[in-house]
């Protein structure tokens, strides 16, 4: 029998009424729970989190703030195992798959609890050094951030119902900002599960965390000047959002975080059998795989020295059949299906579009019997390899993404060539270098980083140590420009900043020390 899921806004539970959406089990297409959002009252909802979470939060200090968040933390670590289950079932993971959801977000909000105790007693955060600002010492200038006294709205991805929610909730309840959180309607069983246990923990303040299950409705309509969308998802959702006339009219603060073209590029110093080329394959593979390469993170183009291209080609297609795609809840499946229908359907559609003009090395578009799963049932793709050894700029490689488990192997016969290519993928998430030749390294980083939020480097002096490049890593900043939405988040600090505002203070110099409680500097 199918749950009726709820949204939790203005700080009671409340089903939706009308047409529900239906949540599926990804490997074996029965229905588990149905949810809608209809008759919800946005207008209150978001008037709700302003006048009652807002302020709760602002009148907490940073170290208090982290408080709630290690709450929340543990809420989660305590039903991993119940969590890892619902992952299995609702979003077609494996157990694997679940545990790097359901970890990332217990993990991220910890750091920022662990950031929060640091920031102490403070409740704005100081930006920088002051400036002075006459021959006195005493006029002077100092950056500081406030938190923004509106709510912040948050609409994730199906991929990461755990860590998406948890990441950009972290960050934006340290700034000192209520939210309002959705997870995309597909897989919401874990966020919805999870929001349960965090209202049990008695942590959270009044108002200062709803939750929306499944369409936002008018939502979006109410958002002001002091007011955050942080949105992660497609591409052309992205577009149809920011282009609201009243978001451009209010000036309201958006991030995106959308599709990205992420590229592995092995060096032309890394010889067969070498552990930098041990480290790419497994990374590769990993990032293919992981989540069914669902993704934003997972490796999308393979770049290769041409005189290469066959070995590595061998390799990974040796790597991939030893896949075995099924129903998660039989452990011996290693990757499990797509989440819905419609990512069926865009996969193979991709994967048809893609192989235009190249070569499919393993695996392809045809439908795949899933392992444990009813004959003709689940949204099973098999890893595949496409080889183009021709790529252009324009192909569909560096054109559009393919959110599952495909990656194309390209040849690069220089480094000029090289990047021209990277480029073309339009701005990325993060991209990764594995070589052990420093001149080469330092000329690739260099040359891709204005395309993309994080660059990976891997070599044999970090074998063993190296981190998969699609980990997002709560201190270092996670977005990317053009395709990938021009947004970033995490970071430390950084993330922070969406959600408070920078202003410039300027005066006297003890008084703003004083009050922002910023060491005298014993020289003034
Ligand atoms: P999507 O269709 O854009 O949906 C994303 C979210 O937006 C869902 O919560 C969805 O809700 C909501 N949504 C859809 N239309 C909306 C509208 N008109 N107004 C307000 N909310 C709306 O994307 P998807 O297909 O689920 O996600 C896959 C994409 O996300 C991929 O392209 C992937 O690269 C990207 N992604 C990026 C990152 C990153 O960090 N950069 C991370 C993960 C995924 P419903 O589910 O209720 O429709």
């Amino acid at each position: 029998m199918s749950t009726v899921l709820r949204s939790y806004v203005q700080g009671k539970w409340q089903a939706g009424s009308g047409t529900p959406q239906t949540l599926v089990n990804p490997s074996t297409e029965e229905a588990l729970a149905e949810t809608s959002t209809g008759g919800i009252d946005f207008k209150a909802a978001v008037a709700f989190a302003r006048e009652k979470g807002g302020p709760a939060l602002r009148a907490l200090s940073f170290a208090q703030r982290a408080e709630i968040l290690k709450a929340l933390a543990k809420a989660v670590a305590d039903a991993r195992e119940e969590l890892i289950a619902i992952g299995i079932a609702n979003a077609g993971n494996t157990r694997s798959d679940a545990k790097f959801d359901i970890d990332g977000a217990s993990g991220t909000l910890l750091y920022y609890a662990d950031l929060g105790a640091k920031l102490g007693d403070a409740k704005v955060l100081v930006d920088g050094e002051g400036v002075p600002l006459g021959r006195s010492a005493r006029l002077f200038g100092q950056h500081v951030y406030v938190p923004r006294q509106g709510v912040a709205v948050h609409i994730n991805a199906f991929n990461f119902p755990a860590w998406g929610m948890a990441e950009k909730l972290a960050v934006t309840f340290l700034a000192g900002m209520p939210v309002i959180t959705k997870p995309a309607t597909a897989t919401a069983q874990m966020a919805h599960r999870i929001m349960e246990l965090w209202v049990a923990t008695g942590a959270i303040p009044e108002g200062a965390l709803s939750f929306v299950c499944g369409g936002v409705g008018d939502l979006l309509s109410h958002l002001g000047a002091q007011d955050v969308l942080a949105f992660t998802g497609a591409g052309h959702t992205a577009a149809s959002l920011r282009a609201l006339p009243h978001f451009a009219r209010d000036s309201v603060h958006v991030n995106v975080e959308a599709d990205s073209l992420n590229a592995a590029i092995l060096g032309p110093d890394v010889s067969p059998g070498s552990e930098t080329w041990n480290t790419f394959l497994a990374e590769v593979t990993r990032e293919m795989t992981q989540k069914t390469g669902q993704k934003c993170t997972a490796v999308r183009r393979i770049f290769a020295p041409a005189n290469r291209l066959d070995e590595v080609r061998e390799a990974l297609v040796e790597r991939l059949a030893a896949v075995k795609v099924g129903n998660p809840a039989d452990d011996k499946v290693t990757m499990g299906p797509v989440a819905t229908a419609a990512q069926l359907r865009d996969v193979r559609a991709g994967i048809e579009k893609l192989a235009e003009g190249a070569q499919i090395a393993t695996g392809g578009a045809m439908p795949v019997n899933g392992q444990s799963a009813p004959e003709g049932k689940g949204f099973f793709v098999a890893p595949t390899l496409i080889v183009n050894k021709t790529p252009r700029v324009d192909s569909p490689v560096n054109q559009m993404e393919v959110f599952g488990p495909v990656a194309t192997l390209m040849p690069y016969a220089d480094n000029g060539t090289l990047l021209t290519l990277v480029a073309a993928g339009g701005g990325g998430l993060v991209s990764s270098v594995y070589s052990d030749d420093r001149a080469f390294t330092q000329e690739v980083v260099l040359g891709i980083a204005p395309h993309h939020g994080r660059v990976t480097i891997a070599n044999e002096k970090l074998a063993g140590q190296s981190i998969s490049p699609g980990t997002v890593m709560p201190g270092l900043l996670h977005g990317g420009p053009g395709r990938a939405g021009g947004g970033e988040e995490l970071g430390g600090t950084r993330g922070m900043a969406l959600y408070m505002q920078r202003v410039a203070v300027q005066g006297h110099r003890a008084l703003i020390e004083q009050m922002f409680g910023i060491k005298k500097d014993p020289a003034s």
